[in-house]
C-alpha cells in the first residue's frame, strides 16, 4: 500500500494549484479539460487517480468552483463516454474538446425522470438512415454554452433503462432548442438551462451506444473524480478557516486558542480527510478495473457531505462576516449543496452502496 505521491503527480498538482488565472482556454492549455482522455486524441491519458489528483489542483487554485464544475461535467459525461464509447468520426471531435475549442455538455434530466433515469420520456425514433429526437432534458450543466451535447432517449420502450441509447448531437442541428441559463443557488460559473429537441433529426452516426452503459460509466467517473475539486476547495477553506481563527481575538483572546473553536476545525480535517480516503480508492478501483460502484457511491456520499458541513462550519468560525457575499465565505455553502444532487442525490448512493452489500 503507497499513500505517497510520485513526482509527477506532484509536479502536475502544483502547476495546476499555482496556475493563478483560471478561465476556460486556461484549462484546456492546462490539460484539465482533457485529463482522462488518450493521448492520440488530444487528451493526458490520465487514469481516474490521477485525473481526481488534477480536478483536486484545480478546485484548490481556481476561486471559481463553479467553472471547475463545468470542466468536469464537459469531461466525465461528455468527452470521456465519446473517447469510451465513440465512433471514429465522433472521436474527431476530441482533440478540441480537449484544448477548449469546443464545449461538451451531457443532457440526462428530464422533468419527470431524475433519479429514476428508467422514466425517460425523450424518443428517438428511427427513420431512413437516422433518427427524430422529441423530448426535455431539464437541467443541463453548460447546456446554454455548450457545441456538443451527449443525450439519452429511448429507443426501444419495451426494454426499461436497457431501451435508451445515447446520441451525440452538435449545436446548431436543426429541432435542438436550448434555453437561457436558469438562476440557481450556486456553482454560478457554470451556466446551466434546458435542453429540448423538436423533431431533431440526427444521422445513424450520431448513435453512442446503449444509453445505460455509456450513462453509468460517466456517471461512475464523475462520482469518483469530479468530487475531487471539493477536496481541494475544502483544503483551501481550512486553511483560511485556521488563519482567520489565529488573528481575530474575542475576550481578549485569540479564537483559536478556545477549544470549542480548534475542535471544530479538527472535526473539518477529520471529515476531509476521510473523504479523501474513500475518494482516492475509489478512483483506484476504477484505474484497477475492479468494481467501483460501491467505494464509488461512499465516496461521493462522504465528500459531498463533508464539503456541506466544512462549508457551514466556516460560516460559523467567520461569524457575521462568514454570512456576508463580500468576504468569500458563504458562496463556498451554495456550491457545496449542488453536490449532494448531481450524479445521483445523496438517497441514490445509498440506495447503490445498499445493493452492493446485498441488502
Ligand atoms: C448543480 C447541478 C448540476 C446538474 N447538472 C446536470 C447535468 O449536467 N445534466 C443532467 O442531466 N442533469 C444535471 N443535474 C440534475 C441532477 O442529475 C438531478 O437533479 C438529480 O439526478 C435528481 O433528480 P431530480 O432533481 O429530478 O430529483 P428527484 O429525483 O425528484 O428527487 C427528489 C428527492 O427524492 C429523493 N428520491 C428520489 N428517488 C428516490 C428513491 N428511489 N429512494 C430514495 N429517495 C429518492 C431524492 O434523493 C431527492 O431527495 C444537475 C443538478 C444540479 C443540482
Amino acid at each position: 500500500m503507497e499513500f505517497g505521491q510520485t513526482v509527477a503527480q506532484r509536479d502536475r498538482y502544483q502547476t495546476i494549484r499555482d496556475a493563478g488565472e483560471y478561465d476556460w482556454q486556461r484549462l484546456g492549455e492546462l490539460g484539465v479539460l482533457g485529463a482522462a482522455i488518450p493521448v492520440e486524441h488530444g487528451g493526458q491519458g490520465l487514469g481516474a487517480l490521477d485525473t481526481a489528483l488534477v480536478f483536486e489542483a484545480a478546485g484548490y487554485g481556481c476561486h471559481d468552483t463553479g467553472l471547475i464544475f463545468a470542466a468536469g461535467a464537459h469531461l466525465f459525461a461528455t468527452a470521456l463516454p465519446i473517447a469510451e464509447f465513440g465512433s471514429d468520426s465522433q472521436k474527431k471531435k476530441l482533440p478540441a474538446l480537449c484544448d477548449g475549442t469546443l464545449i461538451g455538455a451531457n443532457a440526462m434530466t428530464e422533468p419527470d425522470a431524475g433519479s429514476d433515469i428508467g422514466a425517460l420520456k425523450t424518443t428517438a425514433v428511427r427513420k431512413d438512415d437516422g433518427y427524430v429526437l422529441n423530448g426535455m432534458k431539464s437541467f443541463v450543466s453548460n447546456g446554454p454554452i455548450a457545441d456538443v451535447y451527449v443525450t439519452y432517449a429511448v429507443t426501444d420502450p419495451n426494454a426499461g433503462h436497457l431501451g435508451t441509447t445515447g446520441f451525440v448531437v452538435d449545436t446548431g442541428t436543426p429541432g435542438l432548442v436550448r434555453s437561457e441559463p436558469f438562476g440557481k443557488l450556486g456553482m454560478n460559473g457554470c451556466a446551466a438551462g434546458t435542453v429540448e429537441f423538436r423533431d431533431c433529426v440526427v444521422p445513424d452516426d450520431a448513435v453512442l451506444g446503449n444509453g445505460s452503459l455509456v450513462f453509468q460509466h460517466g456517471m461512475l467517473w464523475e462520482r469518483a473524480c469530479l468530487f475531487a475539486i471539493y477536496l481541494g476547495v475544502q483544503d483551501r477553506l481550512i486553511e483560511r478557516c485556521i488563519r482567520h481563527v489565529k488573528r481575530r481575538k474575542q475576550f481578549g483572546k485569540r479564537l483559536s486558542t478556545f477549544q470549542s473553536v480548534s475542535n471544530r476545525i479538527v472535526d473539518m480535517k477529520l471529515r476531509l480527510e476521510s473523504a479523501r480516503l474513500l475518494l482516492y480508492k475509489a478512483c483506484w478501483a476504477i484505474d484497477q478495473d475492479d468494481v467501483a460502484v460501491l467505494p464509488a457511491a461512499l465516496s461521493k456520499l462522504a465528500v459531498s457531505q463533508a464539503a456541506v458541513q466544512t462549508a457551514l462550519d466556516a460560516v460559523e468560525l467567520f461569524g457575521g462576516r462568514g454570512y456576508q457575499t463580500d468576504e468569500g465565505i458563504e458562496e463556498h455553502l451554495r456550491d457545496a449543496v449542488g453536490g449532494l444532487l448531481f450524479s445521483g442525490t445523496s438517497d441514490i448512493q445509498r440506495q447503490l452502496a445498499a445493493l452492493e452489500l446485498g441488502l
